[in-house]
C-alpha cells in the first residue's frame, strides 16, 4: 500500500469529481416516494383553486353584521347552499345568507363566513350573533401556491409532503433521476450464505447484506450481488461481469496479500486507479477508480470501490465514500454526511497517523449533543455499528481525546 495515505475529504472529492448526474425517466407518482426530482415543478393553477371557507357556517357581507350579539342578533334569508364539490347556483345579496361547508366554494356577494356556532343554525333563515369581519374565515385562491410558482426543485428527495404537492400540483408522473445499478462483490474462500453449513475456518457473508443494505438506502437499485473466491480467474470474471452496472462495490481483498486479487484483476480489466490507502481506521486499504463499462450495460463511465473486507470497514467507507457518489449521481442536493459536533463522553487513546471514526450514540443533556462509544471499536466487530447514530470523527493529526472533549461528528443517513 502507498505510504502516503490520501485524506478523507480528499478522496472524497477525488470521488465527486468523477461523478455525474444520470439522466431522467418518468416516474408514476405511486413510484416515486424516496426518488430524487430531476425537474423543477411548478403548479399551474392556484392551490386552493377558489376562495373557499374555513368553517362550516354562513357565508354573507359582513356589513350585514355590524352591531350583531348574543343580546342584539341580526336575522338573515338564507337562500342556498353551497357544499365542498357542489357551489351554490347564486350569489348573496344584502339581507341574504348562503349555508356553507369546510371547503366549499364562496358564493359572489360573500366576504366573509360566520361560524355555525355563532349562530341558531337556522335553515329558511338565521339568526348571527356575531359581528363579522370582512375576510373571516375564508381561504384565498393561491394562499398555499400561486400559479406558477416553483414548488419543488430539481435535486429534492421526495417525501410522503413532497409526493402530496406533487398530486395538488396536479403532477401525476414527473422526472426523477435514473437509480444507479450496482453490484455488490463480495470476495472471499471463507465465506457463505446464512443457511449454509458452517466448514472449519468459514464465516458468514455479512458485508453482502449490510453493504447491500447501505446500496439500498442510498437510492441505488441493487442489481447483483455475488460471492468472488480468492482465485484471480474468477475474481476478475465476477468484475468483468459487474462492470455492465453503473457501480460495482468490491468488498475485501484490495489488501497487499497473496490472496488479494482485487486490484490485479481491475488493472488487467483497464481500470485506472485514482487512490488506494486513505487516512483512515476503520478503511485503511479502501481503493477507487474508474473502469471502462462493460459495453453490455450501455454507455456511461463506470465507478468502482474496493472497499476492506472487515464488517465495520466495508460499512463506515461505503458511508464516507460510495454514498455521496451514488446521492451525486442521483442529483441529490445537500448531502456527502452531515456534520456537527458533540461531547465525548469517554477517553479515547489515538495515534497521529490516521483519522479515527468512533461509532457513538448520541444523547442530548442541558450543555447539548454527548456521543458515547457504542463499545469495542475493533472493525471486525459488527454489533459496534448496532444502535451508532453517528461517526465521531477525530482527525489524522490529532492524538488521544479526553472525555468532556468536543468533537466533530457525522451523522449516520
Ligand atoms: P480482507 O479485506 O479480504 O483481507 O478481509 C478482512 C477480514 O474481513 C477478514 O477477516 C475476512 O474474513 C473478513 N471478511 C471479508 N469479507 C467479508 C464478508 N463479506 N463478510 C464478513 N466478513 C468478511
Ligand atoms: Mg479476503
Amino acid at each position: 500500500m502507498p505510504a502516503n495515505l490520501t485524506e478523507i475529504e480528499e478522496a472524497r472529492r477525488l470521488v465527486l469529481e468523477r461523478t455525474a448526474p444520470l439522466g431522467p425517466e418518468p416516474v408514476e407518482l405511486r413510484q416515486a416516494l424516496g426518488r430524487v426530482l430531476a425537474e423543477p415543478v411548478a403548479s399551474a393553477a392556484a392551490i386552493p383553486p377558489f376562495d373557499n371557507s374555513a368553517m362550516d357556517g354562513y357565508a354573507l357581507r359582513a356589513a350585514d353584521t355590524e352591531g350583531a350579539s348574543d343580546h342584539a342578533p341580526v336575522r338573515l334569508e338564507v337562500v342556498a347552499e353551497s357544499r365542498a364539490g357542489a357551489p351554490a347556483p347564486r350569489g348573496v345579496e344584502p339581507g341574504q345568507a348562503i349555508a356553507i361547508s369546510t371547503g366549499a366554494l364562496v358564493p359572489d356577494g360573500a366576504d366573509a363566513v360566520v361560524r355555525v356556532e355563532d349562530t341558531d343554525g337556522g335553515r329558511e333563515a338565521v339568526q348571527i350573533r356575531v359581528a363579522a369581519q370582512p375576510a373571516a374565515n375564508l381561504r384565498r385562491a393561491g394562499e398555499d401556491i400561486e400559479p406558477g410558482e416553483v414548488v419543488l426543485t430539481a435535486g429534492t428527495e421526495l417525501g410522503p409532503a413532497e409526493i402530496g404537492v406533487l398530486a395538488a400540483a396536479d403532477r401525476g408522473r414527473v422526472a426523477c433521476a435514473r437509480r444507479p445499478r450496482v453490484t455488490v462483490l463480495t470476495t472471499g474462500d471463507e465465506l457463505l450464505e446464512p443457511g449454509e453449513p458452517l466448514r472449519p475456518g468459514t464465516i458468514r457473508n455479512s458485508n453482502s447484506y449490510s453493504v447491500g443494505g447501505l446500496v439500498e438506502r442510498s437510492g441505488a437499485v441493487l442489481a447483483d450481488t455475488e460471492i468472488v473466491a480468492d482465485d484471480a480467474e474468477a475474481t476478475e470474471a465476477a468484475l468483468a461481469k459487474a462492470l455492465a452496472s453503473d457501480v460495482t462495490i468490491v468488498c475485501g481483498g484490495v489488501s497487499a496479500g497473496e490472496h488479494d486479487h482485487v486490484r490485479p484483476a481491475l488493472e488487467r480489466l483497464g481500470a485506472e486507479q485514482v487512490f488506494w490507502g486513505v487516512a483512515l481506521r476503520p478503511g485503511k486499504p479502501t481503493w477507487f477508480g474508474v473502469a471502462p463499462r462493460n459495453p453490455a450495460g450501455g454507455p456511461g463511465r463506470h465507478l468502482v470501490f474496493g472497499l476492506p473486507g472487515n464488517p465495520v470497514s466495508a460499512m463506515v467507507t461505503f458511508l464516507l465514500f460510495a454514498r455521496p457518489a451514488i446521492r451525486a449521481m442521483l442529483g441529490a442536493t445537500a448531502d456527502a454526511g452531515t456534520r456537527a459536533s458533540a461531547i465525548l463522553d469517554a477517553d479515547y487513546s489515538k495515534q497521529p497517523g490516521r483519522a479515527h471514526l468512533i461509532r457513538v450514540r448520541l444523547e442530548l443533556a442541558d450543555d447539548g449533543w454527548h456521543a458515547t462509544p457504542t463499545g469495542e471499536q475493533g472493525s471486525h466487530l459488527l454489533t459496534s455499528m448496532l444502535g451508532a447514530d453517528a461517526l465521531a470523527v477525530v482527525p489524522t493529526d490529532a492524538g488521544d481525546v479526553a472525555a468532556g472533549e468536543r468533537v466533530e461528528i457525522e451523522l449516520l443517513p
